[in-house]
């Protein structure tokens, strides 16, 4: 009988215990449903193609995919990232090294103290100080101080030059300027330039070095714990050298989201095949060309009609311009120009001559992935076996040679000859270099400019090529910084080096995804995205189809 009441006290508490841990377990099921969902906000690259930043909730963890700098106006109606979110994340994971999707990896960093790590593959690391300094010098980071020299002002003002604008006190140059001649100015970085100043190289040299500290390479194929409920892991996709697609693993709910990045095109001889799809519950995809098709092998098909161009040009005596993004197009046109000389299409003695630092650097760090046993799953067999083009095959101006160019308009007028090509920057046409030859050469009927990239409608390169584009004409006239030019030169346009792959491809990846349920589509502009609901719906009828807004909190299945 005794043993009754000892066995009652034995059972009471265990069974209390139980009631108690099932209560605690229920509340804290509850708790990660309600506050922690798995979800999706877009901080950029939503009805828009730049700024790509997207917040993933996953088992409780908070993942930043991406962190691009907006183009233009496309930053407009979007959140400004703030403290706490920053301060809630876990980890960061960058796609590829382009600025919209590395550039505000320096807000983050830099100018908002986020202290956790930044994950990437090895080519990516390779590329991105380049590209985070091109970020830090044109990016816009909203109102700030800078302070400048009074001596070289007045010394600049009177030759017609800009001043050196500086953010921090320890910077080589900056600090050499004593207090009685320091001065400050407050504004924008983009608006520097109107007000007769620069970003100082070594300033934007420094918030790269920044955000590189925290900056942890990952290889291929291989997940990779960032959080304590999350695992990553990188596919590659032939977009740029390094660049990947990233799928993340909820651990506890087992949950998988799959993000595109930029998908490539496979049209870069530099690159290897498109990774196999993955199961996947939800993917991000981009959609840059939005419903459009085309036959990627009649593209790669024109490049030779490129190279037997550029050589009947060279022969006519034509001088041949070609604005060109500095990361991979550059590349991509050097290699081109070299199997051509290769195949005899161009005259074997052509001068070319590639105008840049921030290309030469990019140029260089090719000419080294070509040699790295490290990095030869992201390359194709015949980049690592020839190499993208010898380094002696083109003539590289930088530094105060380049400098003088844009100084000095008697210096620029003999920088590119008659017979010769010239590779310059911006891409558009609308800054930089390309836009002084614009203006200087574009009344001349013995030039050409050849564009071989996407032209925002919106720039000097869109304008010129509207009327290639729309099978019209192209203008007679065009207006630049309030002159008039006329337009004598010819304008010509080539679409074979596009870097993004188009509808087909993408809907192809997307029907060997397993398992999907939901597809987020990004990266592409505001009149793309009903037709491409319209389209993706057809493609996919049981799958949820969503195009983020700005900002807009989507709850994952
Ligand atoms: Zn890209
Ligand atoms: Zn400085
Ligand atoms: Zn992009």
């Amino acid at each position: 009988m005794q043993e009754k009441p000892i066995k009652r006290f034995k059972v009471k508490p265990t069974f209390q215990i139980l009631l108690i841990t099932l209560l605690i377990f229920s509340l804290l099921g509850s708790c990660s449903s309600s506050s922690t969902p798995e979800s999706y906000v877009g901080y950029g690259a939503d009805h828009c193609v730049s700024g790509s930043l997207h917040i993933i909730t996953l088992d409780g963890d908070k993942i930043i995919l991406d962190a691009g700098s907006f183009y233009g106006e496309d930053g407009k109606s979007f959140p400004q990232i703030d403290q706490k979110t920053l301060t809630d994340v876990s980890a960061i994971i960058i796609s590829h090294a382009h600025i919209d999707h590395i550039g505000r990896l320096i807000t983050s960093v830099v100018k908002m103290g986020y202290k956790g790590p930044i994950y990437c593959t090895g080519p990516t690391k390779e590329l991105m100080p380049t590209m985070l300094k091109m970020a830090s010098k044109y990016g816009d980071f909203g109102k700030e101080t800078f302070f400048f020299s009074k001596r070289s002002q007045d010394e600049n003002r009177s030759s017609g030059k800009n001043t050196a604008a500086h953010l921090y006190a320890d910077c080589p140059y900056g600090s050499q300027i004593s207090p009685k001649n320091k001065k400050y100015i407050i504004c924008s970085s983009p608006d520097l330039e109107d007000l007769g100043y620069y970003f100082c190289s070594a300033c934007a040299q420094k918030e790269a070095n920044e955000v590189m500290k925290q900056v942890i390479q990952q290889p291929l194929h291989l997940p990779f714990q960032i959080s304590k409920n999350v695992t990553a892991e990188f596919l590659l996709t032939p977009h740029l050298p390094g660049s990947v697609m990233v799928l993340l693993k909820g651990e506890v709910s087992g949950h998988k989201i799959l993000y595109t990045g930029d998908v490539g095109s496979g049209l870069s001889p530099f690159l290897p095949s498109q990774d196999p799809p993955q199961s996947a519950d939800v993917v991000i995809t981009e959609a840059t060309y939005g419903t459009s098709t085309c036959d990627i092998e009649e593209l790669k098909a024109q490049r030779e009609n490129f190279r037997i161009k550029l050589g009947e040009l060279v022969q006519n005596g034509k001088r041949i311009i070609i604005p060109a993004f500095v990361l991979d197009r550059s590349q991509q046109i050097l290699y081109e120009i070299n199997q051509g000389k290769l195949k005899g299409e161009i005259p074997q003695d052509t001068p070319i001559k590639v105008f840049g630092n921030s290309v030469e650097e990019l140029n260089e760090i090719y000419l080294d992935f070509s040699n790295s046993t490290e990095y030869s799953p992201y390359f194709s067999a015949g980049f690592l076996e020839n190499g993208p083009f010898p380094h002696d095959s083109y003539l590289s101006i930088t530094g105060t040679t380049l400098s003088k160019l844009f100084d000095d308009p008697e210096e620029r007028r003999r920088s590119i000859s008659y017979g010769e090509i010239g590779i310059c920057s911006s891409g558009m046409a609308d800054n930089s270099l390309s836009l002084e030859f614009v203006k200087q050469w574009i009344s001349d009927p013995d030039t050409v400019f050849i564009f071989v990239g996407y032209q925002d409608p919106e720039t000097i390169g869109g304008e010129l090529v509207e009327g290639l584009e729309k099978g019209t004409h192209t203008p007679s006239s065009i207006i630049i910084d309030g002159n008039s030019y006329q337009i004598k030169a010819d304008i010509l346009k080539y679409n074979c080096f596009s870097g993004h792959a188009e509808f087909n491809q993408i809907t192809n990846f997307l029907h060997g995804v397993d398992g999907l349920k939901t597809i987020l589509i990004v990266h592409t502009d505001q009149e793309n995205v009903d037709p491409l609901i319209q389209a993706y719906k057809k493609e996919f009828p049981s799958i949820n189809i969503v195009a983020p807004q700005a900002g807009q909190l989507i709850a994952l299945p």
